[in-house]
C-alpha cells in the first residue's frame, strides 16, 4: 500500500481507538523513528506513552508540575546502545525505585551531552508516577536560594520545603565553584536528607575535583561526599555526546572516537 495512505489509515486508526494524542503526535514520532532507525517496540512505546502521559491520574499531574524538571523524557526515550559504558540493568535496577524507598542516593558522573540529566528526570517521573514527591533544581540555583533564605530569615522553612520532596535532583552539581557559605549550607542540607530521602545528582565533576568545587575546602568536600555517596549508585557516564551524535562528521569526529564528546563540547554552557 502506498505509505500516504497507510498514513491516512493509521490516523483513522487512532482516532476510533480514540488515542487522540497519539494521533496528533503519531507523524513526528514517525519521522523520529526513522531518522533514529529505533526499533520497532521502542517506537510503540513511544506512540503509546504519548498517550499514557495525558491519562495520568490529577495527583501525578500535579506532581510532575510540582517537580519542575527541565523536560519529560522517559527511560523508553533513552538509547541504551548510544551509551555502551552505561550498565542498562543497574539503570533498571533503580527504575523499580527501591533507591527511593530505601532513601538512597544516585549520582551520575559524565561529559555534557552523555544523557545525565535525561536519566536523572527519567528515574524522577517514576518516581513521580510512583506517587513520590519530586523536586529538581540546578546546584547552582540550590545554593543561591539557600543563601537568600539564609540573609531573610527563612532558612529552616527552606530546608523543610527541601525535605519534604521524596526524591530531590540536583542537577550540574559543581559546575560552577561554591563559595564557603554555600558549600556550608549545602552541607547542611545533604544531612538532613541523608539516609531518609533519595538525592539524585549529576555532576561533569570526578570526585577528585570535589576539593575545587568546594573552593578548596578539601574538608567540607569530603563531608559531603560522604554522606552523598554512602549506599549510594554511582554511574559513570563515559561515552559521547548525544547532541554532538549528528554532527561528528561537520566537527572532523570520527564515529569510534571514544573522547569526542569531551573534546569538543568542553567549553560549553551546557552541561
Ligand atoms: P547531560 O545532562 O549529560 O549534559 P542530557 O541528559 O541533557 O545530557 O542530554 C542531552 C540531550 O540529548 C537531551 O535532549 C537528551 O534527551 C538527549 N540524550 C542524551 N543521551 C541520549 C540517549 N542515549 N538516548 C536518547 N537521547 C539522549
Ligand atoms: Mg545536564
Amino acid at each position: 500500500m502506498d505509505t500516504t495512505l497507510i498514513r491516512v489509515r493509521v490516523h483513522d486508526q487512532l482516532r476510533a481507538l480514540n488515542l487522540k494524542h497519539a494521533e496528533k503526535n503519531v507523524d513526528g514520532l514517525c519521522e523520529d523513528a526513522a531518522q533514529r532507525q529505533s526499533g520497532y517496540t521502542e517506537f510503540l512505546s513511544r506512540v503509546l506513552d504519548e498517550e499514557l502521559v495525558r491519562r495520568l491520574d490529577q495527583g501525578t499531574q500535579m506532581r510532575l508540575k510540582l517537580s519542575h524538571f527541565p523536560f519529560q523524557k522517559t527511560l523508553e526515550q533513552f538509547d541504551f546502545g548510544f551509551q555502551p559504558s552505561l550498565d542498562q540493568r543497574q539503570v533498571e535496577e533503580l527504575a523499580t525505585l527501591s533507591f527511593v524507598a530505601e532513601g538512597r542516593n544516585v549520582l551520575f558522573l559524565g561529559p555534557p551531552g552523555v544523557g545525565k540529566t535525561h536519566l536523572a528526570v527519567a528515574l524522577g517521573m517514576k518516581a513521580c508516577l510512583a506517587g513520590y514527591g519530586v523536586y529538581y533544581i540546578s546546584g547552582h540555583e540550590l545554593a543561591r536560594r539557600l543563601v537568600a533564605s539564609l540573609a531573610d530569615d527563612t532558612l529552616e522553612k527552606e530546608f523543610l520545603a527541601l525535605t519534604r520532596c521524596k526524591v530531590l535532583i540536583i542537577d550540574e552539581f559543581g559546575y560552577l565553584p561554591f563559595e564557603r557559605q554555600q558549600a556550608t549550607l549545602m552541607f547542611q542540607l545533604i544531612a538532613r536528607r541523608y539516609e531518609r530521602l533519595a538525592t539524585i545528582v549529576t555532576t561533569n565533576k570526578g570526585f577528585a575535583q570535589w576539593g575545587e568545587v568546594f573552593g578548596g575546602d578539601q574538608a567540607i568536600a569530603s563531608a559531603i561526599l560522604d554522606r552523598l555517596l554512602h549506599h549510594a549508585a554511582v554511574i559513570n557516564i563515559r561515552g559521547a555526546s548525544y547532541r554532538l551524535k549528528d554532527h561528528q562528521h561537520a566537527l572532523g569526529l570520527a564515529p569510534e572516537d571514544p573522547g569526542r564528546g569531551q573534546t569538543k563540547n568542553g567549553g560549553s554552557n551546557i552541561n
